[in-house]
């Protein structure tokens, strides 16, 4: 009788902690709460201040912040909305430096005064930028003339490097195209960044990949199926790739989305050949997230891996 009142009080005190540690995880992993995200297991790990993005519907902006050791770090993108995102999240940007751009669409950069402008409330000592984007094309700035035309010497925002705890801003402009070859472009204190052209139509447009401590994240960015080679070559056995998904595999989709997007099917293909652990599909439209069985169904056909739709404020470990 005692042995077995041990053998429950044994069982018992296991459940406790079992549940305790539930407890702790759902707690810690799910930021929608107003926490500052903590240091997780995993040494880098996506936040997704945005989803959505051009249509405001439901979902808007489409933005992302890598956190690096817990700690935001990095970046990429910055729609409108990020900047909402971030202060219901309580989200601590003191580390907050490296800057990303896949491109300049409005969706995708338009909140970044006023991220810069509330990295620099409060603060002391020089913030300095490392900011990266695309290079010019017609009717589109290249990452200097962005930065240059807002915060430079006769830009909107001129103001701003001066007003709170000064600014500067290193920039570099990154090649796009199609015949573009993997370029790394950061490699400091063990986090590497390398980037590779992709085609959004006319509008110049690159993704991203960030390693660290042996894993991998990567961004495509807004682009259509004629970058899947380069896309496969960036994310090689990565162990996320977050993909833009903002038209459907047929009808209902507009020529224009179809000239700049990439359908699921594509989207599975290019993960399944690049062998990516996991798929986080982000810059919802309205129609992809009406369908959201009929994507997983067509990326399933080809890609064997985890698939998931982002959510704002959500952050995303890596598989173990
Ligand atoms: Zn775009």
């Amino acid at each position: 009788m005692i042995k077995h009142f041990k053998n429950w009080s044994c069982w018992y005190r296991r459940f406790c902690k079992l549940l305790q540690l539930i407890l702790v995880y759902s707690f810690f992993s799910n930021v929608s709460y107003g926490q500052t995200p903590l240091p997780s297991n995993s040494p880098i790990e996506l936040l997704v201040l945005g989803s959505g993005g051009p249509r405001a519907e439901g979902r808007a902006s489409s933005s992302n912040i890598l956190l690096i050791n817990g700690k935001a770090v990095v970046l990429v993108d910055a729609g409108s909305g990020a900047f909402v995102r971030s202060g219901e999240l309580k989200l601590n940007i003191d580390q907050l430096e490296l800057i990303f751009f896949t491109h300049f669409h409005i969706d995708h950069s338009a909140d970044f005064p006023a991220l810069a402008k509330t990295r620099a409330q409060g603060r002391t000592g020089t913030i300095t930028f490392n900011v990266f984007g695309p290079k010019e094309n017609i009717g589109h700035p290249s990452a200097n003339q962005f930065i240059a035309q807002m915060f430079g010497p006769g830009g909107i925002f001129a103001y701003q490097p001066s007003f709170g705890t000064p600014e500067k801003f290193i920039v570099t402009d990154l090649p796009f195209g199609l015949d573009t070859q993997l370029l790394v472009i950061y490699d400091q204190q063990g986090l590497k960044v390398t980037t590779i052209g992709t085609n959004h139509g006319p509008t110049p447009s690159v993704a991203y990949r960030f390693d660290y401590q042996g894993r991998s994240i990567v961004f495509s960015g807004d682009t259509n199926p004629s970058a899947q080679d380069n896309l496969i070559k960036l994310s090689k056995n990565a162990d996320l790739l977050v993909f833009n998904c903002a038209i459907l595999d047929d009808a209902g989709s507009t020529a224009q989305s179809s000239n700049r997007h990439t359908p699921p099917k594509m989207i599975g293909k290019i993960a399944h050949e690049a062998q990516v652990k996991q798929l986080v599909l982000s810059h919802i439209m309205p129609i992809v997230d009406r369908a959201k069985d009929q994507v997983i169904k067509s990326i399933g056909s080809i890609y064997s891996g985890k698939v998931l739709f982002a959510e704002d404020k959500k952050t995303y470990p890596l598989e173990p």
